[in-house]
């Protein structure tokens, strides 16, 4: 059964006033469709889904949120995996799809300009029609917008030698719940003035303020680039040759693996000839000058020979990188055409600790009775362990795979490690906050929400927001 709205009637008059009638999404259909983001499991129903167009309508809406207490929850293309944007609370869903203009790209500052609402993609392309180069690549750089990437930090698969969304935003204009609209940072590569709210913005997940526009640092285009890949009996080997291909000084711009499970699943969905007989892949790619990438595919083929490589494949036999990479980026559809409901989880540990988490991380799966596969970016230590369930409705199976996923996240901690590397704690990973950050600065967290936000209306029951007191091993009341 839907929910009626709960918004006063006079609200949304002013709301349809502010972005226009057709911007308003008041209907069952159309407000079930962002009752979802990419996780699994959560949902929550809005009372009004909004598309404002730029700023100005933004701060007004969120004057006009503050005054009545409506939650809002900012998003992007909905595709973060942790519950980021699934309106717990109802409210409004305020969508930036309309906001998606790149506005300049200057070449002579090697900066981008754009709208929050443009993809991943969108901005990399802009900046290739000018020979450069925006180096944060998440798997869903298609769909996911630029907000949506610097309000989670997002990764990718050049994280190793490029870094992270963050390492890349010089300056963002943001909407507080206030409405106040502020600038942080902006053109200069050197600004030390006041609190980096820029960084503090960046990863805050649409609790702290609206995104609107973001500042882009980029970096020429490399000349060439190059993927390889390497096939080993086991993970701890694969592990052996990340640990001495970084060792040996080549930081490449992919380093990422596959388990078994993966490249069977891999192989039975693309088919792409991958070794039936090998225990994980490792995929490494990297980009720069030809001289200079020849060089570090070289040491790398070394490296994976001296750990017992069972075969390796580099540029000279592989004419199309891209069709490697396939590998990796189609291994999520892979899995989920092995079940009726996938899990997708992310830990990360110290690199030397790699190998460790994934047999600790078969060992709960075997405690728990649940199949995980696992996959992720080697060079960065950050995992993706995935569970499979056969049915949707597997109530019994479900709570087996969320206390196997608990015992993950405690293994990462154990090792140096974290809970989340790249996809953020939405409401997915609110439960285990404390146990990563401790007592003092979680209330250090809450108590700068509190500044933003003193109402609490942006994306409530998320980051900043007061624990549930939910027991880790059972999170089914959150859904
Ligand atoms: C197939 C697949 C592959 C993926 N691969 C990767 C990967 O390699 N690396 C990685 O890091 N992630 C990956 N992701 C996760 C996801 O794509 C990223 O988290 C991405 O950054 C989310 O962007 P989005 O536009 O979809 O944001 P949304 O999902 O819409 O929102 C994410 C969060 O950002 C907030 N937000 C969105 N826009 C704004 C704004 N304008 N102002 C303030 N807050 C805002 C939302 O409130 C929410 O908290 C993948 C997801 C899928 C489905």
């Amino acid at each position: 059964m839907v929910d009626e709205p709960r918004i006063p009637r006079p609200v949304l008059a002013e709301l349809r006033a502010i972005a226009g009638p057709e911007h308003i999404r008041l209907a069952d259909g159309e407000r079930a469709v962002y009752a979802r983001d990419a996780t699994p499991l959560f949902h929550g129903m809005p009372d009004a889904v909004v598309a404002p167009a730029d700023a100005d309508q933004i701060a007004r809406i969120l004057r006009l949120a503050t005054e009545h207490r409506i939650p809002v929850v900012p998003r992007g293309a909905g595709s973060n995996l942790c519950a980021a944007t699934v309106p717990l609370a109802g409210g409004i869903v305020l969508s930036t799809a309309r906001m998606n203009r790149v506005i300049e790209v200057a070449p002579d500052e090697m900066l981008a300009r754009a709208q929050t609402g443009v993809t991943t993609q969108g901005l990399g392309d802009a900046a290739a029609e000018h020979g450069l180069f925006y180096p944060p690549d998440p798997g869903s750089r298609t769909v996911s917008t630029i907000g949506g990437n610097v309000a989670t930090c997002a990764g990718g698969l050049r994280g190793l030698k490029y870094g992270v969304t963050r390492n890349y935003v010089l300056g963002l204009t943001v909407v507080l719940p206030t409405g106040e609209i502020i600038r942080t940072g902006g053109r200069l590569w050197k600004d030390v003035v006041g609190y980096d709210l820029t960084r503090l913005l960046t990863g805050s997940e649409g609790t702290l303020g609206v995104i609107t526009e973001v500042t882009a640092a980029l970096l020429p285009r490399p000349e060439t680039s190059r993927t390889g890949l390497a096939y080993f009996d086991s993970l701890t080997d694969a592990g052996g040759a990340v640990a001495d291909i970084i060792a040996a000084g080549v930081i490449p711009s992919t380093l990422e693996f596959l388990d078994r499970k993966c490249m069977d699943a891999v192989e039975q969905y693309a088919h792409l000839g991958l070794h039936s007989g090998a225990g994980a892949l490792l995929l490494f790619g990297d980009d720069g000058d030809d001289a200079v990438v020849t060089r570090s595919f070289e040491r790398i083929a070394a490296a994976c020979k001296n750990r017992g490589a069972i075969e390796i494949q580099t540029a000279g036999d592989i004419t199309n990188s891209e069709a490697l990479l396939t590998a990796r980026r189609c291994t999520l559809p892979a899995l989920s055409r092995l079940g009726s409901l996938t899990i997708l989880e992310d830990a990360s540990v110290p690199r030397p600790h790699l190998a460790e988490m994934v047999a600790r991380i078969d060992a709960i799966a075997a405690k728990h009775r649940v199949t995980i596969a696992t996959f992720g970016h080697a060079g960065d230590g950050n995992l993706h362990p995935t569970c499979v369930l056969e049915s949707a409705s597997d109530t019994d199976g479900i709570a087996r795979a969320e206390r196997a996923f608990a015992d993950v996240f405690r293994a990462a901690i154990e090792l140096g490690g974290t809970i989340t590397g790249e996809h953020g704690v939405g409401a997915a990973k609110l439960p285990y906050l404390e146990e990563r950050l401790g007592t003092a600065q979680l209330g250090l967290l809450q108590r700068i929400k509190t500044a933003f936000d003193p109402a609490g209306i942006l994306n409530p029951g998320k980051l900043g927001s007061a624990l549930t007191g939910q027991d880790n091993d059972d999170r089914s009341g959150q859904r």
